[in-house]
């Protein structure tokens, strides 16, 4: 299944949809209604969704068994699948040799590879749509930075889990940019939340993907600015790989359904080209996994306000 958010039009509400063979959105909410169903989830929320279960999987089956045809793709407006995340979004830094390689010369102090995955987050503000712009205040950050990252979807809860049963806590997937802001991230002591949770800094999407639909072990990953390849590689680069993560990450720490975790990105960044790169406003940044979606977001400028300048 390819599980979507959106607004079908001005002045609606967001709702799931599930994007049918034929290119077309099943409107979750419209159809439930049309045939007078009762759905076991909140229409408005794929959290909701997830956390339903097997339940909430076969209600949509029977909807879409032989729902009518709903809104092409292009007339609504897609918002990230999960657009308003109960956590911040897990990230995993340094998870491809290349990357933790390329920032070797900006690191004061030799750094070793990790023993264990390094764990940051983003902040929920930061979840921005696939297609919405991402907004640019030059007096905040000038070295707005891209990633390109696969990102898990937890299906069932869990804490402790062992990594051989890893797998079966996962919903699906999706792609995430981890965009990040470098001069604040190195500005605030090293540590990566600030840098890497202004607004608008994690477009999601476009699709949630349900983990029988797709392979995660060797999608390939690609950053294009203004359609100029950055980052081109495969997740078969994953240095920790989606089980051993989960392991790690749950230790202590109970994943819920629809929690994110961010798997890391390759080389290619910006900040690590000679001489190096950054995003700026009327740039577009394009977000693909090729199976998973591509998300396609305009750099905007704004002023302290939030506002155009
Ligand atoms: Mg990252």
């Amino acid at each position: 299944m390819r599980l979507l958010t959106f607004i079908p039009g001005s002045g609606a509400k967001a709702r799931i949809g599930l994007l049918r063979p034929d290119g077309r959105v099943l409107d979750v909410a419209s159809e439930a209604e049309r045939r007078g169903v009762t759905l076991p989830f909140q229409v408005s929320d794929m959290v909701s969704f997830i956390a339903s279960g097997a339940q909430g999987l076969r209600a949509l089956q029977e909807l879409q068994a032989d729902g009518q045809s709903g809104p092409t793709l292009d007339s609504v407006r897609l918002l990230a699948p999960i657009h308003c995340p109960r956590k911040n979004i897990f990230c995993v830094g340094w998870n491809y040799l290349e990357h933790f390689a390329e920032g070797e010369k900006f690191r004061k102090a030799k750094q070793d590879l990790p023993e264990h995955p390094v764990f940051f987050s983003k902040a929920t503000n930061a979840v921005n749509g696939p297609f919405d712009p991402i907004p640019f205040d030059g007096a905040v950050s000038d070295k707005i930075d891209w990633e390109v990252e696969l990102a898990v979807v937890i299906g069932k809860k869990g804490k402790n889990i062992p990594e051989p049963s890893a797998m079966d806590h996962v919903f699906g997937y999706t792609v995430v940019n981890d965009v990040s802001a470098r001069d604040i991230q190195r500005a605030h002591g090293g540590q990566w939340l600030k840098g890497k949770s202004l607004d608008g800094a994690c477009p999601m999407g476009p699709f949630l993907v349900t983990a029988d639909e797709i392979d995660p072990g060797d999608l390939r990953v690609i950053t294009r600015v203004n359609g100029s390849v950055k980052q081109d590689s495969s997740t078969r680069h994953l240095y920790f790989k989606i089980p051993r993560l989960l392991a790690e990450l749950s230790r202590g720490l109970t994943l819920e359904p629809g929690d994110v975790l961010s798997t890391g990105t390759p080389s290619g960044v910006g900040f690590a080209r000679d001489p190096p790169e950054y995003l700026k406003p009327g740039d577009v940044l394009e977000t693909e996994i090729v199976g998973l979606g591509l998300m396609r977001n305009r750099v905007e400028a704004v002023n302290t306000s939030g506002s155009p300048p």
